[in-house]
């Protein structure tokens, strides 16, 4: 089996301010689920514990039918990648950026991961090559060249799960689209799990975990979620 699952997680910041309440969530590690719901449902929380940046105060988060521990930890790490709303850059090139995903890459890994993030087909004027990875600052580019940087970071650890966090939700409807569609490729290659608090976003995903005050509301597809509403 290949699944992440979270078995009856509760959860709170603050003491009897429960954020999650006996969670039960299983996401299967292939093609693409959107986990959706209004603002403080709770769904950034899911993916911290999912990425174990936090631990639940009860219940379990597994990995493959294993509950994950601390010695795991590192290893379960280096088989995520993940991109949140605003990716900070820094004042450096593209590839410096990107490098920061895996500082031991080699320049075709880092060419390979700008176009599978769509950086090259999308910055006009831009040659195709390294040396336009080289010589551009990625932190003076427009916000979705930057999520688009900041996926070529995720891409380059080659993770096994690429975990979004409203990758796109800052972005202009076309850009949003136009990222949003390089994201679905993605999908053919590795599994994702994204958080994002419109439906909209989640059209192109294979299932659809809807999220309010912390339990699972509903599950399906976009179309069958669509019907209900
Ligand atoms: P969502 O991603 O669905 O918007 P979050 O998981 O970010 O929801 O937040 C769920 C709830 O937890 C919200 O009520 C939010 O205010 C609260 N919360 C989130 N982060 C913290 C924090 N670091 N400290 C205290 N409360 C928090
Ligand atoms: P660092 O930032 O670690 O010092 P470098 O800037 O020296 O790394 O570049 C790392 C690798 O990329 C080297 O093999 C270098 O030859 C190559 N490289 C650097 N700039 C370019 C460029 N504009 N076009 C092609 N290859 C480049």
């Amino acid at each position: 089996r290949s699944d992440i699952a979270l078995r009856d997680v509760n959860f709170a910041y603050v003491p009897d301010e429960p954020v999650l309440r006996h969670l039960n969530l299983t996401i299967p590690v292939s093609g693409y689920t959107s986990i959706v719901g209004p603002s403080g449902a709770g769904k950034s929380t899911v993916l911290q514990l999912l990425m174990r940046f936090s631990d639940p105060q009860s219940g379990a988060v597994m990995y493959d039918g294993h509950d994950i521990k601390e010695a795991q930890y590192a290893s379960l790490l280096r088989q995520v990648g993940v991109v949140f709303q605003d990716s900070i850059l820094f004042h450096s090139s593209i590839r410096d950026n990107i490098r920061v995903g895996n500082p031991d890459a080699t320049q075709s890994e880092i060419l390979e991961a700008a176009r599978a993030a769509g950086i090259h087909e999308t910055i006009v004027g831009f040659r195709e090559g390294y040396d336009t990875l080289v010589s551009n600052y990625g932190d003076s580019l427009s916000g979705g060249q930057r999520q688009r940087i900041a996926l070529a970071r995720a891409l380059l650890r080659n993770p096994r799960i690429l975990f979004l966090d409203e990758a796109t939700s800052a972005l202009d409807p076309d850009t949003e689209r136009a990222v949003n569609e390089t994201i679905r490729a993605l999908g053919r290659r590795m599994s994702i799990v994204s958080v994002t608090h419109r439906l909209a976003n989640a059209a192109m995903s294979d299932r659809i975990i809807v999220l309010r005050q912390g339990t699972v509301a509903e599950t399906g597809t976009h179309e069958q979620l669509l019907q209900q509403d």
